[in-house]
């Protein structure tokens, strides 16, 4: 059987994954774009406030009506919020104006309707106010033309209310890869139903999917298969129609019943082994143009796989920044297989890293526990407490 570096591995997978990962980006409605990350600069088509408008429920005045306050003056008009109003203010007279209401031109301030008393066609001011006090400025937000988000940005709630604010219906965003997975094992039950003898609940698929979707990706959940080669290659066939990367978990060892092996050999596929622990059996194959990358069926093995292979060209791909790897402390003394490289789980603690469990890659609820993987070079087999490690956050 052959055998890879990781390095040399990942290499090979990013070419391959390269071209079917080409960066993409499609128009979506605004409130349907929360997470999505922006496609091309936005720029406000118009200005915000659109128009000069009321801070307060109150009454548009000119400042210098007020300057022997207290004053009485003439309610000349009422304007809501939605109503056109007076032009202009007459001088001498006040309007009745609520938020958010056009302010008349030669009104320069609104009187808070608290600060007043009124029987309804003469208002009572009791202070002088300064020239602009509640009013808005049109603009004083943003004027048309100025850079709102700049591409690359990842949509919160807050930017899309100012995207709607400005009256834009749809945005530009990355088209999310479709990666579609396949769990292949007959001993796997879905979640939810009843385990008879031999038989485990099927993790390596929502574990996948999930991995997808939190790197920028869309998943296809085509159905897992037993494995049946015909029932595996139904669902391959699905997969590659479906999605622009296919990932497919277990099946890949030296084992009877290896379905992916089975099948995706005869079809060019390359099985062998990568000097990695966990995930060390791997396959990589071009089905109908597609690529599809073959983990090992072990959970931890599946999701460590996902990370050194995956990860970073769908990331890239979506328009999300890479993963960074980072150097920690070792709190803990940490045992590593010579000529393999080990991606051993940790978690972060004060003063450093700490191991998560061993390293057995059925480890499923320990990998939940971890917050980074620790990378053991190949060559090393010892590391002390106190020693500086590379760290993937997970
Ligand atoms: P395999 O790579 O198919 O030989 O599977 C290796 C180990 O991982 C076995 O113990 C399987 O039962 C387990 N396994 C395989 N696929 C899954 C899956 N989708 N969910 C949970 N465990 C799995
Ligand atoms: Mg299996």
């Amino acid at each position: 059987m052959t055998s890879r570096s990781v390095d040399e591995h990942a290499e090979i997978v990013r070419q391959l994954l390269s071209p079917a990962l080409t960066p993409a980006s499609e128009a979506v409605a605004v409130p349907d774009s929360l997470g999505r990350v922006l496609a091309d600069d936005v720029r406000a088509p118009i200005d915000l406030p659109v128009f000069r408008n009321s801070q307060m429920d109150g009454y548009a005045v000119a400042a210098a009506s007020l300057l022997e306050a207290p004053v009485s003056l003439p309610v000349t008009a009422t304007v809501a919020a939605g109503d056109a109003g007076p032009e202009r203010l007459t001088p001498g007279t006040a309007v009745k104006i609520m938020t958010g209401a056009p302010v008349p031109l030669d009104a320069d301030c609104v009187v808070p309707v608290e600060d007043t008393d009124s029987d309804g066609d003469v208002v009572r001011i009791h202070a002088s106010r300064r020239s602009g006090e509640f009013v808005r400025d049109r603009g004083s937000d943003v004027t048309a033309g100025t850079l709102l988000l700049a591409a690359g940005a990842t949509l919160t709630a807050r930017h899309l209310a100012m995207l709607a604010a400005v009256g834009l219906a749809e945005v530009p965003v990355r088209r999310r890869p479709r990666f579609a997975v396949i769990a292949t094992g007959a001993e796997l039950m879905p979640p939810g139903s009843s385990l008879g003898p031999g038989q485990i609940f099927e993790s390596n698929s929502v574990a996948l999917a999930a991995a997808v979707r939190a790197n920028g990706g869309d998943a296809v959940l085509v159905g897992h298969s037993t494995d049946v080669p015909d029932r595996f290659r139904d669902l391959l066939g699905r997969a590659v129609d479906a999605a622009d990367v296919v990932i497919t978990s277990g099946g890949v060892s030296m084992g009877d019943f290896e379905v992916v092996r089975e099948v995706l050999t005869p079809l060019g596929g390359w099985f062998g082994h990568v000097a990695m622990q966990p995930g060390g059996p791997q396959g990589l194959t071009t089905v109908d143009g597609v690529p599809v990358l073959s983990f090992p069926g072990n959970p931890v093995s599946t999701l460590v796989s996902f990370e050194v292979f995956a990860r970073a060209e769908l990331r890239r791909c979506a328009g999300l920044a890479p993963v960074p790897t980072d150097r920690a402390t070792l709190t803990v003394p940490v045992r590593s297989p010579s000529g393999k490289r080990q991606f051993l789980r940790g978690r972060r603690v004060p003063g450093g890293v700490t191991l998560e469990s061993g390293p057995g890659s059925h480890l499923v609820a320990a990998l939940a526990r971890a917050d980074v993987l620790l990378d053991i070079p190949e060559d090393v087999t010892t590391m002390q407490t106190g020693d500086d490690v590379q760290v993937w956050e997970l």
